[in-house]
């Protein structure tokens, strides 16, 4: 799948998965107003039949329009004769229950005398308590009572169990179909990180390879010519040295995968560790003209590591501070103690990185992909392998960067 058609493709899923939670939040606004709003009606009829009952028993005409509204949850009743509060809570608590209306509700009745709401009750048909909110006083001047559903949201929420239950699954799919994206998109990334490894690998094993080849040709045609068979012989010798040394390498840090890595402790000095690893990248600082520079602690610093691991750790930290340096390469290496902690700091003045590369370089295969670097031979395994070693010593690897420089810091 081409760059272009897997990103329209993610493009398209991702919109449907939004225009799909889009419809499923207006199907459920829409079914929780159409709950509401049966609700007010079982409410307005209920209301009606205890005005009618009142009505009865004060032998008085039934009012035009007697049920308002004032919200979804609030509803006043208006009456032409005086209320007696114990005759309405019982016709009240009678017509829920006769509408299966069982959620709680609390009254009050306006008294014209006084101008307050009296008698306020919180009654449930499962429960019934005195509540002490204040009903909101209108300014009428004939008899009214109030009626609250204080748990009405809640209530119609409950109504619509089939709608959550469609959310929930709605919801379970959705996150089954990001992991798959996910999946597919990481899937991706790792099989270009591949692609890019292969290349890079071969790219690596071919200089050798064709010197190998060119100098054992050339061998065969000057065997007579005892100098000349011993420059080949010793070319064929480095080169296929450096194959080696290029297999080991990827095998090494492969197999590291998924184990628990068996380090050996033991003591050693950190000033000779650091001097043997300078000793190894001496190759490349010969040719590029570089130079080290060892800043001592105080005091001589013996660390207990594994020596194999941690001697690899600094060659590949010394190594990338040469290749990825465009100018003469000139690395501070700082040492410091503190407490029961040691501070190595690799200190150059190479290209450095950008701030968001600095968190990638530590991912295995992961290089800058910066056309110009390809130049710039490497796995991307050498800093992946820096930070295991380094973790599985309980110590930890960071980079600071800028385009003038990187420092990177090992504490222990
Ligand atoms: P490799 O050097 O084989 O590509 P590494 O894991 O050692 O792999 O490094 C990963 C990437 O980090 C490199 O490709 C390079 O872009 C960047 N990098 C590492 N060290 C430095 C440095 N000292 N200065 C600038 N860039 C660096």
């Amino acid at each position: 799948m081409s760059k272009r058609v897997f990103y329209t493709v993610l493009f398209l899923a991702v919109c449907s998965i939004l225009g799909i939670v889009a419809v499923q939040t207006f199907w459920l606004n829409k079914a929780f107003n159409l709950k509401q709003q049966q609700f007010e009606y079982e409410v307005s009829v209920a209301l009606l039949n205890v005005t009618d009952r009142l009505c009865e028993i004060n032998q008085s005409e039934l009012p035009d329009d007697p049920i308002e509204k004032l919200s979804s949850n609030y509803f006043i009743v208006n009456l032409n004769n005086s209320i007696s509060p114990r005759v309405l809570e019982l016709i009240l608590l009678e017509e829920f229950t006769k509408r299966e209306m069982d959620q709680a509700f609390e009254y009050a009745i306006f008294d014209c005398t006084d101008q307050t709401m009296v008698y306020g009750s919180y009654l449930s048909t499962d429960e019934m308590r005195v509540r002490t909110d204040d009903f909101p006083v209108l300014d009428k001047d004939e008899y009214y009572f109030g009626v609250r559903f204080p748990r009405m949201r809640s209530y119609v929420s409950g109504e619509m169990d089939i709608w959550w239950f469609s959310s929930i699954v709605l919801v379970l799919v959705i996150a089954f179909f990001s992991y798959a994206l996910f999946a597919i998109f990481r899937q991706r990334q790792l099989s270009e990180i591949q692609k890019d490894f292969v290349n890079n690998m071969t790219h690596e094993f071919k200089t050798p390879i064709a010197s190998i080849q060119l100098a054992s040709y050339a061998i065969s045609e000057s065997l007579s010519n005892e100098n000349r068979f011993k420059q080949y012989a010793s070319i064929i010798q480095l080169e296929s040295e450096r194959l080696k040394n290029q297999v080991d390498r990827v095998l090494d840090i492969t197999s590291l995968e998924g184990k628990v890595i068996d380090l050996k402790y033991e003591s050693c000095d950190l000033i000779q560790l650091i001097d043997e690893a300078i000793q190894r990248v001496s190759a490349l600082l010969d040719q590029s003209n570089g130079n080290v520079k060892v800043i001592e602690s105080d005091k001589k610093i013996n660390i207990n590591v594994d020596k194999f691991h941690f001697e690899n750790v600094l060659v590949n930290i010394l190594d990338n501070a040469i290749k990825y340096c465009v100018k003469q390469p000139l690395i501070r290496v700082e040492l410091e103690q503190r407490k029961n902690k040691v501070l190595i700091k690799v200190i150059d003045n190479g290209i450095g990185m950008d701030e968001g590369v600095n968190r990638r370089i530590f991912k295995k295969f992961y290089r800058v992909t910066n056309n110009d670097l390809y130049s710039v031979k490497g796995f991307g395994l050498g800093l992946y392998y820096a930070k295991t070693i380094v973790e599985a010593h309980g110590g930890s690897i960071e980079v600071e960067s800028n385009l003038s420089g990187s420092t990177f810091l090992i504490t222990l």
